[in-house]
């Protein structure tokens, strides 16, 4: 799976902070070394709507339709996804999980082929990629780019990054956090910790 940051909000902890002292008209407390301190206590009195001024754009492909029909669930992210009506599926990439593990690889990769000989045979018989692809496995590798405000990435990232959540949807959001945290550590250093593996 590759997770990319394509684009974020700019001077994203300055912004938060200048739209949260608007509601204290202590704008002439903004700090020289920084937001941290500010938005530190924002986050422990629970004050999180400022945290939705910024945003950030992520594009996730090499990842499973399993996985994606997860975090399609989190209503507030915009999403575009690769179609499978517009799109031909054919030699469809797919995603092995690890539990999978080396001694069934071979059989797993069977069965990949086996499914996309089928839907190839479909396709020969006339059906749309849109009927086609009722045979497709969840495995299938999928492609999406998602926009959210900081707000719901913080959301997402505390029930996903979370030993709860499922392996993949924790992978995706691990490299998320990571990304995010590099560009505004005070917005997401409090839910480093959940990271499963950070280096
Ligand atoms: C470990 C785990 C297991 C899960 N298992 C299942 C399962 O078995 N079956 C299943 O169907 N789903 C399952 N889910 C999905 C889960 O129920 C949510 O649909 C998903 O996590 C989206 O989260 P959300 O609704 O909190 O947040 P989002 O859609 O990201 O919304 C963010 C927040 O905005 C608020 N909000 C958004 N929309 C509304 C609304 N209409 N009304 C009120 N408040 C709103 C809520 O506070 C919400 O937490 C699972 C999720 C997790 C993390």
């Amino acid at each position: 799976m590759k997770v990319e940051l394509i684009a974020i909000t700019a001077d994203a902890e300055e912004l938060i902070e200048l739209a949260a002292r608007t509601c204290y008209q202590s704008g002439d407390k903004t700090a020289a070394g920084g937001a941290g301190k500010f938005l530190g206590r924002l986050i422990a009195s629970g004050h999180e709507s400022p945290f939705e001024h910024a945003y950030a754009t992520f594009r996730l492909s090499g990842c499973s339709r399993a996985m994606t029909h997860q975090l399609v669930r989190h209503r507030l992210l915009a999403v575009s996804q690769k179609s499978q009506r517009y799109v031909t599926e054919g030699n469809f990439e797919y995603v092995v999980p690890p539990s999978i593990g080396n001694g069934f690889a071979d059989e797993f990769k069977a069965d990949m082929e086996a499914i996309r000989a089928m839907y190839r045979k479909w396709k020969e018989r006339g059906l749309k990629n849109e009927d086609a692809r009722y045979v497709l496995p969840n495995a299938c590798a999928s492609e999406l780019v998602i926009s959210g405000n900081f707000r719901e990435f913080r959301h997402i990232f505390k029930v996903r990054c979370s030993p709860r959540a499922q392996w993949e949807i924790r992978q995706a959001c691990d490299r998320m956090l990571l990304l995010l945290h590099a560009r505004a550590p005070s917005v997401f250093g409090d839910l480093m910790g959940l990271i499963a593996d950070p280096g």
